[in-house]
This record gives structure tokens, sequence and C-alpha cells, in this order.
């Protein structure tokens, strides 16, 4: 994602010491914090209630054990375990404070001033309520500013959650959306909305959004965190042109070039032609795909003699045309012809593809070998 995150694992904070203070802080105002989280969650908490949790050395678990007292000086915790075991933990490692008093400490030991959070711990009365005040009431720091972000949903499938066991990985995203334009997706949308991902025919539109820099500005400035020019070249003609090359590189360049694109950034073409291969497999609805026939496919002796003597007048006229005026081109003979333009697209596409329907035919011509073009025409022409 080009985010580079540093990471700081609180089983580390809590063995280098660094929640030292906080927890001996929470085991001394154990009755003031109780009487917080009731007044703000509406629940007694369990008598004998310890702010800290700590792991048994026995059984190794922290749901078993109970805190019957602590001494600040030599900084450890006494507890049974319901294992049998009993003795006394470490405050550095030796365990953990609750979570409803662990991100509250963690706000004041490692400064925070913005914390954006699901919306689970959003609720009234919920551990952000409660944090606030024992961050600002026991612990004598101002409460972070708040973001709550919504979940982001799987098209069709509902919200992605690691306990719903519903997931798409950021890796599994970023396989067949250009980084950019992922960030784009999250930045686009205001955080307490859920993120829709499509990845399906709309994950094309997104793209396009992105590279023609249609979205809304700041949310396309804020997702080009490398500051580079938008991408030419449409992701629409890129699914088009993966499918001509067939994972050979320099022919996709070459047929890039052909449809008149500018094949300069060659590292990006790769990055999002390895996106749309993957989602090819993996997403792409079936009328998307196609396949280039090597000869002739049989379906095109099936059509009419208007059709083939159509086909013939667009190997004629063809020429050096670029890939809009070929498509104008089609338009232009079908009408010549007294065909009905549609069917006509139907035609060019039978004699390449075997099958009705295709990409945009101008682009998709353009992307060929243009003598390849004319032979084949000529060839569907004179199908008997
Ligand atoms: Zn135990």
């Amino acid at each position: 994602l080009g985010i580079e995150p540093e990471v700081l694992r609180a089983d580390q904070l809590y063995k280098e010491g660094r929640y030292l203070e906080a927890t001996k802080t929470a085991l001394v105002k154990r009755d003031e914090i109780a009487r917080i989280l009731k007044e703000v969650s509406g629940r007694e908490v369990p008598a004998g209630w310890c702010p800290f949790d700590a792991c048994c050395q026995s059984c190794g678990r922290t749901n078993t054990t109970k805190v019957t007292g602590f001494d600040l000086d030599e900084e450890t915790v006494s507890y049974v375990c319901q294992c049998g075991h009993s003795g006394q933990a470490p405050m550095r490692g030796g365990g953990k404070l609750a979570w409803r008093v662990d991100w509250p400490a963690r706000w004041k030991i490692l400064n925070v001033t913005f914390e954006p959070f699901g919306k689970d711990h959003a609720t009234a009365g919920g551990s952000y309520d409660t944090g606030k005040r024992i961050s600002e009431e026991i612990y004598g720091y101002p409460a972070p500013y708040p973001v709550v972000y919504e979940w982001i949903h799987l098209k069709g499938k509902g919200a992605m959650h690691s306990s719903t066991g519903l997931v798409v990985t950021i890796q599994e995203m970023l396989d067949v959306v250009p980084p950019e334009v992922l960030r784009y997706l999250i930045i686009r949308n205001k955080p307490e909305k859920h993120i829709e991902f499509d990845p399906g025919l709309p994950l094309l539109s997104l793209v396009d959004e992105y590279d023609q820099q249609k979205g809304e500005e700041r949310a396309l400035e804020l997702s080009n965190i490398g500051k580079r020019q938008p991408f030419q070249i449409p992701f629409r003609h890129m699914v088009t042109a993966v499918q001509i090359a067939r994972e050979d590189q320099d022919l996709l360049m070459t047929a890039l070039q052909r449809s008149g694109y500018d094949t300069s950034r060659q590292e990006e073409i790769l990055g999002r032609a390895r996106n749309v291969q993957i989602w090819l497999e993996r997403y792409a609805p079936p009328f998307v795909k196609f396949q280039l026939r090597e000869e002739l496919p049989k379906e095109a002796h099936n059509l009419s003699s208007e059709e083939k003597e159509a086909l013939g007048k667009l190997a004629l006229d063809i020429g050096d045309r670029s890939a809009a005026e070929i498509h104008d081109l089609i338009y232009e003979v079908a009408s010549d012809q007294g065909l009905d333009s549609k069917k006509f697209f139907q035609a060019v596409y039978i004699s390449f593809l075997g099958e009705r329907q295709g990409p945009k035919a101008g682009w998709f011509l353009a992307s060929l070998d243009r003598d390849f073009v004319v032979e084949r025409l000529l060839e569907a022409s004179r199908a008997a």
C-alpha cells in the first residue's frame, strides 16, 4: 500500500516495563476504575475484580487467574489459578491490564492524540467511553480524538471481519487493484460509512474513476502519495490488451502501442497487467473474457452474404486508421451496406473470436497486427 507502519507489540511493551507506571496506578486506583466502569457502562465489576490479569506461570492462562494482592516495591502481583497453582507474577510481562484499562494506559504511554477504531468499540458505554474517563481521571491524560470507522463490505457477502471469517486480505485486494486505487477506495468514503468492495465489473470503473481523476479532488490527492501522473491507459482497455497478449510482455506493449497508447511507463503497465490477469482468473464475468482465434472461427461461415460483403468492405477501407477511426468506420460501413450496426459488430466479433460480443471493437482491432486484421476480414468475407 506504500504505507510503512512501525508496529509496536503490547507484550513487548509490557516486558520492557513501558506499562509499569500505568499498571501500578491501576492497581492502586482499582476502586476508582471500578466506579468509572460502572457509571459509564452500567455494569458492576465482579467481586475481587482486578485491572491486571496475571498470567499463570504453571498453565500459561490469564483468564483462570485471580489477583489476590500486589507489591509496588517488588513490582509483582500475587495470584491463584484454577489449575491449583499460586504465586507471584512480575508486573513487567507477567500479565496485562484488562482491555478497558490497557487501551487508555496505552494512549498515555504512546502519546496518542488521534485514535481511529472500529465501530464495535464506539457503542455508548463501550470501551472508548470508559477509556476516555479512565484516561482523564486515572491517568491525567486527555483522551485522543476519536475517529470511528465502519467495515469494508465484500459485495454480496457482507462485512469483512476476522470474527466472521469473511476476509479478503489487503494482499488479495492488491492482487487486482493498484495500491493508489485501493487507498482511494478507502479515502473517498467517509469513515462512518461502510465501504463496498466489489471485485466484479465495478472494479474496472473504480480504477478508471481514479485514473481519469473524476472523483473528489481531495481524496484523489491524498491517495496519490507517490505524486505520480495519472495512468493514461484505461483499465478496460488493459483487459483487452492483456487477453490479446496472453502473458507475452513484448506483445502486450506492441498491442498497446498499436491502439495509440504511450508505453514508456513499462513497470506500471506490467503491474496493472498482473492485476488484470488475476482479475480475469478470479472475478471477471464470463462475457468480458475472450480468446482471439488463430483460424477463422467456423461460426463465420454462417454469416449472411450482406455481412460478408460488409466485412470485405471494412478490410479494404481500414488502411492505417486509428482505434477511434476504425470504430467509426464500422458504423459507416454498416450504414452504407444497409446493415443494423449491432449485427455488423457481431459479425466482426464472430470473425475474430467466434462470439457475438467482445471488447470495444475499434480499439480491439487496432491492437492487432493490421495485416492479420485485413487478412482475417477478407477470409471471413469469402467464407462459404
Ligand atoms: Zn494455572
